[in-house]
């Protein structure tokens, strides 16, 4: 068994800071969750690797690296109230209840959130709540968010989750098609919106019905 301190440590320093992750809140999230608790135990040995894992079901839970630009780019603030899409393991959804004051996740395959709950409750964390449903189609019980996070990749931003964003609102989503997406990020504006593309990246797909065509 390796020792989970050490690498978790060695991946927050070689990984994320010296690739220029430099918000301490962000660093903080990942010394206060443990990634090894999302990790299933034939696995485990690779919880601090420096790529996505297979979580079942066909999916996985994205490198850690991802997980802290996306964080970082989203940037929760502790009075704000974030959606997910795609929950995954729910090591994702861990990391930014350190930071946001709510965290509401969505999930389409049930035996993943179940599984992600099941991890969240090895941890003292009391600002999440789960939902089985199609993300693409949003939340819409505690919308408007102040920030939306897509943790798989889109062929286009779902209408109704820019619907469910504020004003002013950031959502962070992976656009592209097959195994080819760039990372962007929306900025909601009053009368529409602006994109920055972040970096090329491999999600899983997002499957849904909440795409225009
Ligand atoms: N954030 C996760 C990454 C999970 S991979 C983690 O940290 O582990 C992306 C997830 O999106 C998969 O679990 C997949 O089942 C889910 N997904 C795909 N399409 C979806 C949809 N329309 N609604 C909700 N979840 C979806």
């Amino acid at each position: 068994m390796i020792n989970f301190e050490f690498a978790k440590n060695d991946m927050i320093k070689k990984q994320l800071y010296n690739r220029g992750i430099g918000d301490p809140k962000v660093l903080d999230a990942f010394k206060k969750i443990d990634r090894h608790l999302f990790i299933g135990d034939d696995i485990i040995d690779q919880s601090y690797d420096d790529n996505a894992l297979p979580i079942g079901h066909g999916q996985t839970i994205s490198q850690p690296y991802i997980t802290a630009l996306m964080t970082e780019l989203l940037n929760p603030g502790n009075d704000e109230v974030i959606l997910e899409i795609g929950t995954g393991s729910g090591f994702q959804t861990a990391i930014l209840s350190t930071m946001a004051k709510f965290v509401v996740s969505v999930e389409k395959i049930r035996e993943l959130s179940v599984l992600a709950k099941q991890n969240i409750a090895k941890l003292n964390i009391e600002n999440i709540e789960t939902f089985v449903a199609d993300g693409t189609l949003g939340w819409k019980d505690n919308a408007p968010y102040d920030g939306i996070i897509v943790t798989a990749g889109s062929p286009e931003i779902p209408k109704l989750l820019l619907d469910q964003l504020k004003p002013g609102g950031r959502m962070i989503i992976p656009l592209g098609r097959e195994a080819f997406h760039v990372l962007t990020l929306v900025l909601k504006t009053e009368d529409g919106f602006t994109k920055e593309e972040i970096m090329d990246c491999t999600f899983v797909p997002l499957i849904g019905r909440g795409f225009a065509e």
